[in-house]
């Protein structure tokens, strides 16, 4: 499967249960052109399965020649701010799209209430005075019908008369709600006079204090899409059982109804994907904010050097499903490396050094004696050219590329043994220096000068080939490793705040790295692959001139793939 998905040059057309829909209400004439839209709440940050929903809303449109609106559902102003906002329009603009059109659900409110009296005069809304308590008490359950309220039978008139006074401020603050008069024995919850509006005294960060009464999600979300013209509302599975009573408000009113299609929330193994969770995360101070390279949030996988590219070709490849799962992390690894194998530079960066010394150095180990060795940019692309690194008689390696007593499956440095010291000599270990302590300080060997860009003229083979960086052209930098962020790849089955007690207490390490010279300049925003290590991202927050930060994105290895091979 992976083999293939390399060499996935040309893709397939995508096809699933939504575009099969979609193609056919284009060739029955049902729809023209096709609009979507992608309406978060801005009570938070985008997350990954919003990216989910961002990629299929977008491409869809993309690929029929439509349109997909960018739609601030912003019905609610308890929780919902500008700055979330602010962000959710950079974040899709990060993923890659560009909508046709912004709106916000708030500039609907007029139209929404004058929507309201019209279900009002025809005797579909009634006023109730009944408390939150009381209204979902007497709803009912799957196998009990509900209970009719004693308001239900107010005339239309005096409906009317209320509803009025609940625009203009006349009652406290839960004291009366708005119903769709529909059925309290319906075998769906949702259609047993479901609350349009209630009271609520808070200004809104578009609406000001304008309105003291506020539209519940049902209310207004399909009217919204009603009002914009949209063909096809995607959204995910927990909308099914909404569907009828979206259908119900559109034909009681008589406006034009869009399909509202349901596809599969997006899950991934070690992420949660609930804007409540991940807030208790950063108000609990368990991550260092919204862009803690550690958070599932579109800011933290950017952070944490996730190409945008990846996401979307990740979201894209899972496609969509009719029943909720979970993925794999590695899968989502996987697009990740395979775009930074494209892309990435190439660097040498030793994270646990230890040194190396090269007796018969011209003019001593610690001389000024430098060899500049010429070293590959990317070899999966040649057009990215070389570089020289400084090469010298002492060096650091990886402490885990020695082993004094190697087990036998260990083909790297070791006493007597010769290995290729990348892009630079054949290097043999003569010895060790230890402390007092009996560890191992320094490891001491002897270079060929005959090999250097790495091969033996006699044809001589060695079976590993190590990275290094020369000692005294080091430059030192903070590389911070992460690891999933809870210990269990289901965080989310903990309920309540016991996700909290599955965080991994190791999630995050930071170590001082040797890395050659020219990484001293890497530039905020660069993606690198430390070669034999890992992905990294140069940070844009804590990187200093001459002093970069980096974050390791993923590791080399594909654990996914070997599992599956
Ligand atoms: P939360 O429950 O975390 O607050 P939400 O679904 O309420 O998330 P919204 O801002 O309302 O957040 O979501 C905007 C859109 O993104 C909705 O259409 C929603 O269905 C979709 N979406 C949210 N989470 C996911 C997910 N995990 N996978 C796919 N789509 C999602
Ligand atoms: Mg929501």
């Amino acid at each position: 499967m992976f083999a293939a998905m390399s060499e996935r040059s040309a893709p397939e057309p995508a096809t699933d249960f939504i575009r099969e829909r979609i193609r056919a209400d284009l060739q029955s004439g049902k729809v023209r052109q096709v609009v979507t839209r992608f309406p978060p709440e801005p009570n938070g940050y985008l997350h990954i399965g919003h990216a989910k929903a961002i990629t299929l809303s977008f491409s869809i449109a993309q690929e029929f020649g439509g349109r997909c609106h960018l739609r601030m559902d912003d019905t609610n102003p308890e929780a919902e701010d500008q700055e979330f906002v602010d962000a959710i329009m950079a974040d899709v603009r990060w993923l890659g799209f560009q909508w046709d059109a912004m709106f916000y659900a708030a500039d609907y409110f007029g139209q929404l209430y004058e929507w309201a009296e019209r279900l009002v005069e025809k005797g579909l809304a009634y006023v109730d005075d009944q408390d939150a308590e009381t209204i979902s008490k007497t709803r009912g359950t799957l196998t009990a019908p509900g209970t009719d309220s004693p308001f239900r039978s107010r005339s239309p008139q005096q409906n009317l008369a209320l509803l009025r006074g609940m625009r203009d401020g006349e009652f406290a603050d839960g004291t009366k709600v708005l119903r769709a008069k529909i059925d309290m024995a319906h075998a769906n919850l949702n259609l047993r006079d479901p609350v349009m509006y209630r009271i609520r005294r808070m200004p809104h960060q578009r609406t000001g204090d304008k309105w003291c009464i506020y539209p519940m999600y049902d209310w207004a979300h399909g009217q919204s899409d009603s009002i914009e013209g949209i063909t096809h509302s995607l959204c995910t599975l927990e909308f099914e059982h909404h569907r009828p009573l979206y259908d119900w408000f559109c034909d009681a009113l008589g406006i034009y109804k869009p399909q509202q299609i349901e596809f599969a929330r997006l899950n991934v193994e070690y992420m949660l994907t609930s804007k409540r969770k991940l807030l208790q995360l950063v108000e609990g101070g368990h991550v260092d904010g919204w862009d803690d390279p550690r958070m599932p949030t579109l800011r933290g996988l950017r952070r944490r050097g996730y190409p945008p590219q990846a996401l979307v070709a990740f979201c894209k490849h899972v496609g969509i499903a009719k029943v909720n799962g979970t993925h794999e992390i590695g899968l989502l690894e996987f697009f990740v490396r395979d775009h930074l194998n494209k892309s990435a530079a190439r660097r040498m960066a030793v994270l646990d050094p230890l040194k190396l010394v090269i007796e018969n150095w011209p003019g001593g180990p610690g001389g000024d004696h430098v060899e500049l060795v010429e070293a590959q940019n990317n070899p999966e692309d040649p057009a990215a050219g070389s570089r020289q690194v400084p090469f010298r008689g002492e060096l650091w390696i990886e402490r885990e590329d020695f082993l004094e007593q190697p087990p036998k499956d260990f083909f790297r440095l070791a006493p007597g043994r010769e290995v290729r010291l990348r892009y630079g000599f054949f290097v043999k270990c003569t010895g060790v220096d230890k402390d007092a302590a009996g560890n191992v300080v320094a490891v001491r060997c002897t270079y060929d000068p005959a090999t250097r860009g790495g091969n033996a003229p006699d044809g001589r083979k060695v079976k590993a080939t190590i990275h290094w960086v020369a000692c005294r052209d080091a430059v030192t930098a903070t590389v911070r490793l992460y690891e999933h962020l809870f210990t269990d790849p289901d965080p989310a089955r903990a309920d309540g705040g016991d996700f909290l007690a599955l965080l991994n207490p190791h999630s995050r390490r930071e170590t001082q790295a040797r890395c050659e010279p020219s990484l001293a300049a890497a530039a905020p925003g660069t993606h690198y692959q430390f070669e034999r290590l890992a992905y990294f991202y140069v940070d844009h927050r804590d990187s200093r001139p001459g002093a970069p930060v980096f974050h390791r994105t993923v590791a080399l290895k594909d654990a996914y793939k070997k599992a599956r091979s």
